[in-house]
């Protein structure tokens, strides 16, 4: 009985040993694809950036907006708002995250406007600043660190008055900054 079953498996393995191959084969290619895949979700699993704020108690005067056209009475024109606007008593403005000052600039619509570049593909701009920031192209800052004063220097936004306009992009695409900072408890 013993025998005849051994010889069953031998007789088995003779015919069908190319099968048996190319199932481990699959096995072993599965594993490795699992294998790397399982790699690729290292990005979300990584620490989330902690943004801090770009005003203190400040309130949002203008939000933004994507797809609802909002009133620009500056402009007289309907518009989308890919950015937030902050209004304060205290018009310091702060770096959200850790970064690289990338642009000090000034032109009629934006006024002086600091941009930031992060690390994870994220640019901070900030507008309507006061004039003279504190920053120049290339400086190194930190999250929290003050970078300039909200101001009225923006053609495109005077009526809204002193005012900081904040944009954030990610991979240079203007996100809502809702999703990122904790705007609600400013
Ligand atoms: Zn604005």
């Amino acid at each position: 009985m013993e025998i005849t079953k051994r010889n069953k498996f031998v007789e088995f393995i003779k015919n069908y040993w190319m099968y048996v191959a190319v199932a481990v084969v699959v096995l072993v290619i599965a594993i490795t694809v699992g294998v790397l895949a399982g790699g690729q979700t290292v990005p979300t699993t990584a620490p989330k950036l902690e943004f801090s704020l770009p005003m203190n108690e400040a309130n949002i005067i203008k939000d933004y907006s994507s797809t609802e056209l909002q009133e620009n009475t500056s402009l007289n024109q309907w518009e989308a708002h890919l950015s937030v606007d902050f209004a304060s008593e205290n018009s310091d403005v702060f770096a959200v995250l850790d970064g690289t000052v990338t642009k000090v600039s000034y032109d009629v619509l934006n006024g002086h406007l600091v941009e930031i570049t992060h690390s994870d593909g994220f640019v901070s701009q900030y507008c309507s600043l006061a004039d003279e920031p504190l920053v120049s192209e290339g400086d190194k800052v930190s999250a929290g660190e003050k970078i300039g004063t909200a101001g009225n220097s923006s053609n495109a936004e005077i009526d809204l008055g002193n005012h900081l306009h904040f944009t954030l992009y990610l991979n240079q695409e203007a996100v809502d900054p809702n999703n990122y900072l904790d705007l609600q408890n400013k």
